[in-house]
């Protein structure tokens, strides 16, 4: 295995640590000490969009994407842990086509490309999507949402609640996966495109969270709310076979990674931080100190490379399943423990609230609930290794 990236690739990241340095470790910060998410006015959107981000990877009509560059998924994962190294909420609060966006290219019509992703391709403002899957009776389990949609003529009707949406309340449009029959199961499942303002969609709460609190985790409900049969991601045809739930979770398998190299870069930017406070404390003297720094860089690496794996496997086309389970479930646990190692030493300087390391071990727990729990990865894991269907 080899995970070197060309040059240019090299470029990208030297650029995403100076961006991360000046505006998203500031962003942060600011978000976490206001209590409250990023507004959509919040100058630090405008200078994403004006430095090229935020934009759909849809190449526009008619044209065909090009090849995947080699290299480009391990480039991706060292970009996630480079940027959530100086602020995970802050990544995903992003503008741009986020979650849903894979979904859309895999499924999605050419009209609709046009239609949900055109926006995106040269945003006259600040644009967000996202994706609709948990509800309050339903998160690991995502086959029993309750969600419903009924056709009626031309369109389709919804009705439900979902809860803990990155985004929702400022999306142009929610990817909202519904069922037509819940006793169905996962062949019943599919997904709408349903745009801001639809009568009937409303009831947005931004939730409270313990971290990555500069981008919003909304509540909201669907009362009959009417959505043209066009909206229907794909289209009928496409929900044979499964593809709705098969797609959905695709997303989710694809995004692991991700997320573990979100967690790498929480649990090094925690292992810094914890460094030289020890530095500056004269604590690295004492070899109990020494090994507990140790053992925390090591898992880090472990984790790493685990992660990096999974990329590799990737960029390559090939199945990765079990490398990105197995990197979720042990980089989030890593951060975890690179965060509570930060904040004992910190002592009670972490206990006032107003210390990184301290803000670091709120952020991290996420790492371990979004995409699948770790308790989850470890179900997938196990499934795998005695050979059962996932
Ligand atoms: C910060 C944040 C952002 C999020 N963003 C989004 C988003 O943008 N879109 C979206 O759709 N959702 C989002 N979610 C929701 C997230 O996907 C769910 O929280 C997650 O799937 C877990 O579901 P749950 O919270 O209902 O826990 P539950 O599924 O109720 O699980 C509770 C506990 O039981 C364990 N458990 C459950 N089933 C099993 C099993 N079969 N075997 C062993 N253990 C099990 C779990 O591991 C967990 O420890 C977000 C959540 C958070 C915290």
């Amino acid at each position: 295995m080899d995970f070197t990236i060309d040059a240019k690739m090299r470029d990208r990241l030297s650029e995403a640590r100076a961006w991360g340095r000046e505006q998203i470790r500031p962003a942060g910060l600011e978000a976490d000490r206001m209590g409250a998410p990023l507004p959509v006015d919040h100058p630090y959107f405008e200078a994403f969009l004006a430095r090229g981000d935020g934009r759909t990877r849809w190449p526009g009509p008619g044209v065909k994407p090009d090849r995947p560059r080699p290299g480009l998924v391990v480039l991706s994962l060292l970009l996630a842990e480079e940027t959530a190294y100086w602020d995970r909420g802050v990544i995903v609060a992003g503008p741009g086509p986020g979650l849903p966006e894979p979904n859309v290219l895999a499924m999605g019509t050419e009209e609709q490309k046009q239609r949900f992703l055109g926006p995106f391709r040269e945003p006259d403002r600040p644009r967000w999507a996202c994706f609709a899957m948990t509800e309050p009776g339903a998160g690991s389990d995502a086959a029993a949402i309750r969600t419903h949609a009924r056709k009626d003529g031309d369109h389709w009707i919804l009705n439900g609640a979902k809860c803990f949406i990155g985004n929702a309340s400022r999306a142009d449009w929610i990817l909202v996966q519904a069922t037509i029959d819940p006793s169905k199961g996962r062949e019943a499942q599919r997904a709408f495109f349903v745009e801001r303002g639809t009568p009937g969609l409303g009831g947005f709460k931004i939730e409270k969270k313990m971290g990555l609190k500069a981008y919003e985790s909304t509540s909201f409900s669907l009362q009959d709310c009417r959505i043209p049969a066009a909206n229907l991601l794909g289209g009928e045809a496409r929900y044979e076979q499964r593809a709705g739930f098969k797609t959905a979770m695709r997303t989710f398998n694809a995004g692991r990674p991700i997320i573990a190299a979100n967690a790498v870069g929480i649990g090094r930017a925690a292992l810094d931080e914890a460094l030289a406070f020890a530095r500056e404390h004269d604590l690295l003297g004492d070899a109990r100190v020494r090994d507990r720094l140790e053992a925390c860089a090591r898992r880090l690496r472990l984790a790493r490379l685990v992660c990096l794996k999974a990329g590799w496997l990737a960029d390559r086309g090939r199945a990765n399943i079990v490398e990105a389970s197995m990197s979720k479930a042990l980089a989030a646990g890593v951060a975890q423990q690179a965060t509570s190692l930060g904040m004992e030493l910190l002592g009670t300087v972490g206990a006032r609230g107003d210390h990184l390391i301290e803000k670091l071990y709120r952020d991290a727990k996420a790492m371990d609930i979004v995409e699948g729990t770790g308790q989850i990865q470890r179900v997938i894991i196990a499934r795998q290794l005695v050979g059962l269907p996932r």
